[in-house]
Protein backbone atom coordinates (compact mmCIF):
# COMPACT_ATOMS: atom_id res chain seq x y z
CA UNK A 1 0.00 0.00 0.00
CA UNK A 2 1.26 3.54 -0.73
CA UNK A 3 1.08 5.20 2.89
CA UNK A 4 1.66 8.60 1.60
CA UNK A 5 -1.70 8.22 -0.88
CA UNK A 6 -3.64 6.91 2.29
CA UNK A 7 -2.84 9.42 4.47
CA UNK A 8 -4.02 12.37 2.21
CA UNK A 9 -7.30 10.86 1.86
CA UNK A 10 -10.83 12.32 2.54
CA UNK A 11 -13.89 9.89 3.02
CA UNK A 12 -17.59 11.20 1.82
CA UNK A 13 -20.10 9.29 4.14
CA UNK A 14 -23.45 8.85 2.95
CA UNK A 15 -25.87 7.48 5.21
CA UNK A 16 -29.31 6.11 5.11
CA UNK A 17 -30.69 3.88 7.63
CA UNK A 18 -33.06 0.78 6.69
CA UNK A 19 -29.78 -1.04 6.58
CA UNK A 20 -28.53 -0.78 9.73
CA UNK A 21 -28.27 -3.18 12.11
CA UNK A 22 -31.59 -5.13 13.71
CA UNK A 23 -33.90 -2.60 11.00
CA UNK A 24 -36.81 -4.55 9.79
CA UNK A 25 -39.76 -1.87 10.19
CA UNK A 26 -40.62 1.39 8.60
CA UNK A 27 -42.01 2.13 12.19
CA UNK A 28 -38.10 2.04 13.25
CA UNK A 29 -36.97 4.53 10.48
CA UNK A 30 -39.73 7.29 10.62
CA UNK A 31 -39.24 10.00 12.97
CA UNK A 32 -41.77 9.88 15.48
CA UNK A 33 -41.44 10.06 19.13
CA UNK A 34 -41.73 6.13 20.47
CA UNK A 35 -38.84 3.85 21.07
CA UNK A 36 -38.35 2.03 17.73
CA UNK A 37 -37.43 5.00 15.84
CA UNK A 38 -35.12 6.10 18.85
CA UNK A 39 -33.35 3.21 19.29
CA UNK A 40 -32.29 3.10 15.31
CA UNK A 41 -32.13 6.55 15.16
CA UNK A 42 -28.81 5.69 17.96
CA UNK A 43 -27.98 2.27 15.68
CA UNK A 44 -27.80 4.56 12.73
CA UNK A 45 -25.08 7.09 14.90
CA UNK A 46 -23.05 4.08 16.09
CA UNK A 47 -22.68 2.81 12.64
CA UNK A 48 -21.73 6.16 11.30
CA UNK A 49 -18.91 6.85 13.99
CA UNK A 50 -17.61 2.95 13.32
CA UNK A 51 -16.88 3.95 9.74
CA UNK A 52 -15.80 7.06 10.86
CA UNK A 53 -13.31 5.82 13.68
CA UNK A 54 -12.10 3.03 11.11
CA UNK A 55 -11.33 5.24 8.09
CA UNK A 56 -9.01 7.64 10.73
CA UNK A 57 -7.25 4.70 11.96
CA UNK A 58 -6.79 3.54 8.09
CA UNK A 59 -5.32 7.04 7.69
CA UNK A 60 -7.97 8.97 6.28
CA UNK A 61 -7.35 13.37 7.24
CA UNK A 62 -10.85 14.17 6.45
CA UNK A 63 -14.84 13.27 6.86
CA UNK A 64 -17.64 14.50 5.40
CA UNK A 65 -21.24 12.43 6.59
CA UNK A 66 -24.09 13.38 4.53
CA UNK A 67 -27.55 12.12 6.95
CA UNK A 68 -29.10 10.44 3.58
CA UNK A 69 -32.22 9.07 4.96
CA UNK A 70 -35.88 10.40 4.79
CA UNK A 71 -36.68 13.82 6.25
CA UNK A 72 -32.76 13.55 6.49
CA UNK A 73 -32.39 14.70 10.17
CA UNK A 74 -31.77 11.54 11.77
CA UNK A 75 -28.10 12.15 13.03
CA UNK A 76 -27.42 13.86 16.54
CA UNK A 77 -24.91 16.57 15.59
CA UNK A 78 -23.49 16.41 19.10
CA UNK A 79 -22.59 12.18 18.90
CA UNK A 80 -20.70 12.01 15.61
CA UNK A 81 -16.80 11.65 15.58
CA UNK A 82 -15.70 15.50 16.27
CA UNK A 83 -13.17 14.89 13.14
CA UNK A 84 -16.27 14.80 10.92
CA UNK A 85 -18.73 17.53 9.52
CA UNK A 86 -22.20 16.90 8.95
CA UNK A 87 -24.57 17.90 6.11
CA UNK A 88 -28.34 17.91 7.52
CA UNK A 89 -31.61 18.62 6.38
CA UNK A 90 -33.82 18.97 3.57
CA UNK A 91 -33.68 19.81 0.53
CA UNK A 92 -30.19 19.61 -0.76
CA UNK A 93 -29.78 19.19 -4.78
CA UNK A 94 -27.42 16.38 -4.52
CA UNK A 95 -29.66 14.23 -1.99
CA UNK A 96 -28.05 11.46 -0.95
CA UNK A 97 -24.34 12.68 -2.00
CA UNK A 98 -24.79 16.36 -0.97
CA UNK A 99 -21.53 17.35 -0.40
CA UNK A 100 -19.85 15.12 -2.98
CA UNK A 101 -18.35 17.80 -4.65
CA UNK A 102 -16.63 19.81 -2.23
CA UNK A 103 -14.06 17.02 -1.26
CA UNK A 104 -10.21 17.59 -1.25
CA UNK A 105 -8.50 14.68 -3.51
CA UNK A 106 -7.87 11.78 -3.26
CA UNK A 107 -11.42 10.60 -1.97
CA UNK A 108 -14.02 7.85 -1.66
CA UNK A 109 -17.00 7.38 -0.64
CA UNK A 110 -18.53 4.57 1.94
CA UNK A 111 -22.45 3.95 1.51
CA UNK A 112 -23.14 3.15 5.24
CA UNK A 113 -27.30 1.56 6.20
CA UNK A 114 -27.96 0.80 2.20
CA UNK A 115 -30.83 -1.45 1.53
CA UNK A 116 -32.07 -4.00 -1.30
CA UNK A 117 -33.75 -2.09 -4.88
CA UNK A 118 -37.27 -1.91 -5.24
CA UNK A 119 -37.49 -4.95 -7.57
CA UNK A 120 -34.88 -6.73 -5.01
CA UNK A 121 -36.52 -10.00 -3.50
CA UNK A 122 -35.69 -11.11 -0.15
CA UNK A 123 -34.67 -7.73 0.96
CA UNK A 124 -35.72 -5.41 3.99
CA UNK A 125 -38.20 -2.31 3.12
CA UNK A 126 -36.63 -2.73 -0.18
CA UNK A 127 -37.26 0.66 -2.06
CA UNK A 128 -35.71 3.06 -4.71
CA UNK A 129 -35.94 6.32 -3.25
CA UNK A 130 -39.72 6.42 -2.71
CA UNK A 131 -41.85 3.01 -2.10
CA UNK A 132 -44.78 5.81 -3.03
CA UNK A 133 -43.65 6.38 -6.30
CA UNK A 134 -41.20 4.13 -8.15
CA UNK A 135 -42.47 1.10 -8.97
CA UNK A 136 -39.12 0.11 -11.01
CA UNK A 137 -36.45 1.80 -12.21
CA UNK A 138 -33.66 1.07 -14.54
CA UNK A 139 -30.33 2.81 -15.33
CA UNK A 140 -29.50 2.83 -19.00
CA UNK A 141 -31.78 -0.43 -19.10
CA UNK A 142 -30.60 -2.07 -16.14
CA UNK A 143 -32.69 -2.46 -13.31
CA UNK A 144 -31.26 -0.15 -10.45
CA UNK A 145 -31.48 0.64 -6.95
CA UNK A 146 -29.91 3.41 -5.07
CA UNK A 147 -26.60 2.11 -4.71
CA UNK A 148 -26.45 1.77 -8.52
CA UNK A 149 -27.69 5.42 -8.90
CA UNK A 150 -25.53 6.86 -6.58
CA UNK A 151 -22.66 4.80 -7.13
CA UNK A 152 -22.86 6.89 -10.35
CA UNK A 153 -23.42 10.14 -9.17
CA UNK A 154 -20.33 9.89 -7.28
CA UNK A 155 -18.44 8.10 -10.09
CA UNK A 156 -19.27 11.63 -12.33
CA UNK A 157 -17.19 13.44 -9.99
CA UNK A 158 -14.35 10.89 -9.62
CA UNK A 159 -15.09 9.60 -6.58
CA UNK A 160 -15.07 5.55 -5.94
CA UNK A 161 -17.16 3.91 -3.57
CA UNK A 162 -14.72 1.70 -1.48
CA UNK A 163 -17.09 0.57 1.43
CA UNK A 164 -21.36 -0.62 1.18
CA UNK A 165 -22.99 -1.84 4.50
CA UNK A 166 -26.72 -3.04 4.26
CA UNK A 167 -28.25 -7.36 4.04
CA UNK A 168 -27.19 -9.20 1.44
CA UNK A 169 -29.41 -7.74 -1.41
CA UNK A 170 -27.40 -4.39 -1.28
CA UNK A 171 -24.14 -5.80 -1.03
CA UNK A 172 -25.31 -7.97 -4.52
CA UNK A 173 -26.24 -5.07 -6.11
CA UNK A 174 -22.91 -3.60 -5.42
CA UNK A 175 -21.06 -6.33 -6.05
CA UNK A 176 -22.75 -5.60 -9.84
CA UNK A 177 -21.26 -1.98 -9.54
CA UNK A 178 -18.76 -1.22 -7.53
CA UNK A 179 -17.09 -5.20 -7.24
CA UNK A 180 -13.63 -3.57 -5.39
CA UNK A 181 -15.87 -2.16 -2.49
CA UNK A 182 -15.51 -3.63 1.18
CA UNK A 183 -18.65 -4.86 2.06
CA UNK A 184 -19.90 -5.30 5.58
CA UNK A 185 -23.88 -7.51 5.50
CA UNK A 186 -25.07 -6.32 8.59
CA UNK A 187 -28.26 -8.64 8.17
CA UNK A 188 -29.66 -11.25 5.93
CA UNK A 189 -33.37 -10.58 4.98
CA UNK A 190 -35.45 -12.97 4.77
CA UNK A 191 -38.13 -10.80 3.60
CA UNK A 192 -39.48 -7.11 3.45
CA UNK A 193 -40.25 -7.00 7.04
CA UNK A 194 -37.94 -9.87 8.26
CA UNK A 195 -33.90 -10.46 8.91
CA UNK A 196 -31.69 -12.55 10.50
CA UNK A 197 -29.22 -10.10 12.17
CA UNK A 198 -26.08 -9.33 13.86
CA UNK A 199 -25.71 -7.34 17.08
CA UNK A 200 -25.34 -3.59 16.72
CA UNK A 201 -21.87 -4.58 18.42
CA UNK A 202 -20.93 -6.84 16.15
CA UNK A 203 -21.65 -4.66 12.94
CA UNK A 204 -20.19 -1.46 14.69
CA UNK A 205 -16.83 -3.76 15.55
CA UNK A 206 -16.94 -5.00 11.42
CA UNK A 207 -17.85 -1.68 10.19
CA UNK A 208 -14.75 -0.21 12.04
CA UNK A 209 -12.22 -2.97 10.47
CA UNK A 210 -13.48 -2.35 6.81
CA UNK A 211 -13.40 1.23 7.34
CA UNK A 212 -10.04 0.88 7.48
CA UNK A 213 -9.50 -1.60 4.96
CA UNK A 214 -11.48 0.45 2.36
CA UNK A 215 -9.49 3.20 2.97
CA UNK A 216 -6.69 1.34 1.08
CA UNK A 217 -8.79 0.07 -1.38
CA UNK A 218 -9.01 3.13 -3.22
CA UNK A 219 -5.40 2.06 -5.01
CA UNK A 220 -7.16 -0.53 -6.24
CA UNK A 221 -11.20 0.95 -7.26
CA UNK A 222 -12.31 3.18 -9.49
CA UNK A 223 -15.40 5.46 -10.03
CA UNK A 224 -18.35 4.17 -11.55
CA UNK A 225 -19.14 5.62 -14.65
CA UNK A 226 -21.92 5.32 -16.65
CA UNK A 227 -22.04 6.07 -20.47
CA UNK A 228 -23.62 9.85 -21.57
CA UNK A 229 -26.64 10.29 -22.31
CA UNK A 230 -28.37 8.82 -19.16
CA UNK A 231 -31.69 7.44 -19.18
CA UNK A 232 -33.11 6.49 -15.94
CA UNK A 233 -36.33 4.61 -17.50
CA UNK A 234 -39.28 4.90 -14.10
CA UNK A 235 -42.26 2.76 -13.65
CA UNK A 236 -44.56 5.02 -11.27
CA UNK A 237 -47.46 3.33 -8.98
CA UNK A 238 -50.03 4.93 -10.31
CA UNK A 239 -50.83 6.54 -14.44
CA UNK A 240 -51.40 9.85 -12.16
CA UNK A 241 -48.01 10.23 -11.25
CA UNK A 242 -46.86 9.70 -14.65
CA UNK A 243 -49.27 12.01 -16.13
CA UNK A 244 -47.34 14.76 -13.60
CA UNK A 245 -43.40 13.23 -14.35
CA UNK A 246 -44.19 13.91 -18.15
CA UNK A 247 -44.80 17.85 -18.05
CA UNK A 248 -40.94 18.31 -16.87
CA UNK A 249 -38.61 19.06 -19.41
CA UNK A 250 -36.47 15.81 -20.74
CA UNK A 251 -38.99 13.06 -19.11
CA UNK A 252 -40.68 11.23 -21.86
CA UNK A 253 -43.91 9.11 -21.74
CA UNK A 254 -42.94 5.62 -22.51
CA UNK A 255 -45.97 3.47 -21.53
CA UNK A 256 -48.98 4.43 -18.88
CA UNK A 257 -47.25 4.16 -16.01
CA UNK A 258 -43.76 4.61 -17.31
CA UNK A 259 -41.56 7.40 -18.05
CA UNK A 260 -37.73 7.98 -18.60
CA UNK A 261 -35.69 11.02 -17.60
CA UNK A 262 -33.25 12.05 -20.79
CA UNK A 263 -30.37 13.57 -19.67
CA UNK A 264 -26.85 14.48 -21.14
CA UNK A 265 -24.83 13.23 -17.55
CA UNK A 266 -25.81 11.38 -14.61
CA UNK A 267 -26.00 15.04 -12.23
CA UNK A 268 -28.62 16.20 -14.43
CA UNK A 269 -30.19 12.64 -14.52
CA UNK A 270 -30.22 12.55 -10.91
CA UNK A 271 -31.94 16.52 -10.76
CA UNK A 272 -34.83 15.27 -13.16
CA UNK A 273 -35.04 12.26 -10.34
CA UNK A 274 -35.08 14.92 -7.58
CA UNK A 275 -37.88 17.07 -9.10
CA UNK A 276 -39.77 14.11 -9.61
CA UNK A 277 -39.66 12.88 -6.38
CA UNK A 278 -40.30 16.18 -5.06
CA UNK A 279 -43.18 16.77 -7.42
CA UNK A 280 -44.70 13.59 -5.64
CA UNK A 281 -44.70 14.86 -2.31
CA UNK A 282 -46.27 17.80 -3.58
CA UNK A 283 -49.06 16.14 -5.56
CA UNK A 284 -50.28 13.48 -3.44
CA UNK A 285 -53.19 13.93 -2.39
ZN1 LIG B 1 -33.64 5.57 3.76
Amino acid sequence: MDVRHATQTAVYVSADMEGCADVVHWDEVRPAAHDAYRRARRVLLAEVNSVLAGAFEGGAVSAVVNDAHGAMRNICGEGVDPRARVVTGHSKPLYMLEGVTDLPFPAMAFFVGYHGAVHAGEAVLAHTYSPRLIFACRLNGVPAGEVTLNAALAGHFGIPVTLVSGDQATLAEAARVVPWAVGVETKRSLGYYAAICLSEREVCEQLRAAAGEAVHALARSRPYRVNPPVEVAIDTLTTAQADVAELLPGVRRAGGRSVVLCAPDMPAAYRLLRALLALNVAISP
